[in-house]
């Protein structure tokens, strides 16, 4: 299967300008693009329209044209990666790097082999609010693959051992003749291993991993916060054939917490207080996360009013200094009153009424606020 030269595509000289390439394309485009080709004719059209916008691609790149010009093909074929050990994510970069590899003295090493690492694994760790500010450990079960413990993860039946491969003779990577050059590609045999596996480890089928539920112990750090990430380098996945594992990585969830909320390093609970402790003042325990703490009512406090607890808060994961706790106060209103009590309140009205607006100078300066509102719409 070979393919047409890209300048020949395109229709313009080896020397052509970038101006000129585009030009063409242009003109190639209009003519076959697949909206503009339909019945018969559309399969034809659509091979050119692709093939065009395939040599344009490469060649309206300085990069990409001075690999084609030196390489040919090899140098910037994108689809000669899946099939030969690139995997599906190639870049052109990665072919060119190893054109170049080969060129300046095979910079790679090793037999250039290639092994696929195992997949990161993510886990979803919930903890309670306590746990997450003060940091805890717990024990995880991930379901993951493991080296195979038969073959010791190489996927060659126990006793034997890959053979080396023929086609690359271990290398891992082939020459092909391109032109002048001579360049190294993966091994489409091994897929740039070197070696391959004739008689396969039973237990694992020569993939050398097996799946497993492995049970982890994880440290979590104080301070972690919801969408905080702890990672854990080389738990995830063993990797295929004796591949490097990948990580773990254990994504945070903090638990609503019945008194607390929080909002980075600060703390914030509300406390309901009686009327009466709101007027007359007093102390009230109030908790923290670390033990009890006396808050102080002043006399006359208002609903809503915020008490700050200097350094009661968390002390964020990633350092600085540790948040407040902060206490908003919730004035609550007596209900079911007796008799007697309905009483004692209707006696404390009589007497606030006789102090005038000095009791509640609030409620008196909105009362004239709206009276003043009225008269001027003349109500
Ligand atoms: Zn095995
Ligand atoms: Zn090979």
């Amino acid at each position: 299967m070979s393919k047409r030269d890209y300048y020949q595509i395109l229709g313009v000289a080896k020397n052509a300008s970038e101006a000129e390439i585009k030009k063409s394309y242009r003109r190639l485009a209009m003519k076959y693009h697949p909206d503009r080709n339909t019945g018969d004719v559309s399969a034809e059209a659509e091979k050119t329209f692709k093939e065009a916008k395939e040599a344009y691609e490469v060649l309206s790149d300085a990069q990409k044209r001075a690999a084609y010009d030196q390489f040919g093909h090899a140098g910037v074929d994108p689809s000669m990666g899946a099939g030969q050990g690139f995997g599906g994510g190639a870049s052109f970069s990665d072919i060119f790097g190893d054109v170049f590899g080969d060129i300046f003295g095979g910079g790679r090493g090793g037999g250039g082999s290639r092994v696929q690492r195992g997949a990161d694994l993510r886990y979803n760790l919930e903890l309670s609010l306590e746990d997450a500010v003060t940091g805890t450990s717990v024990k995880i079960k991930v379901p993951t693959w493991v080296q195979c413990g038969s073959c010791g993860g190489s996927g060659a039946k126990k006793g034997s051992s890959p053979s080396t491969c023929g086609t690359c003779q271990g290398a891992g990577q082939v020459r092909m003749q391109q032109g002048f050059f001579s360049v190294q590609q993966t091994c489409p045999t091994c897929h740039g291993r070197g070696t391959v596996i004739e008689d396969p480890c039973l237990a694992c089928r020569g993939q050398g991993r097996l799946q497993e539920t492995k049970t982890l112990s994880v440290k979590v750090p104080p301070g972690v916060d919801t969408g905080d990430r702890i990672r854990l380098a080389g738990e995830g996945e063993a990797g295929d054939q004796g591949g490097p594992p990948g990580d773990l990585y254990v994504q945070v969830h903090v638990r609503d917490h019945p008194i607390f909320t929080r909002d980075d390093s600060h703390l914030y609970c509300e406390v309901p207080i009686a009327f009466t402790t709101a007027a007359l003042g007093g102390e009230l325990e109030v908790p923290t996360l670390d033990g009890k703490v006396m808050l102080k009512i002043p006399e006359g406090t208002q609903a809503g009013k915020m008490f700050r607890m200097r350094s009661k808060g968390v002390k964020p994961v990633r350092g600085g200094p540790q948040g407040d706790l902060i206490c908003r106060v919730l004035v609550e209103t007596p209900v079911k009153l007796t008799e007697h009590q309905r009483s004692l309140l209707q006696q404390l009205d009589e007497s606030l009424k006789g102090g005038g607006r000095k009791h509640s100078p609030n409620a008196h300066s909105w009362v004239d606020s709206v009276k003043g509102f009225f008269e001027k719409m003349g109500l």
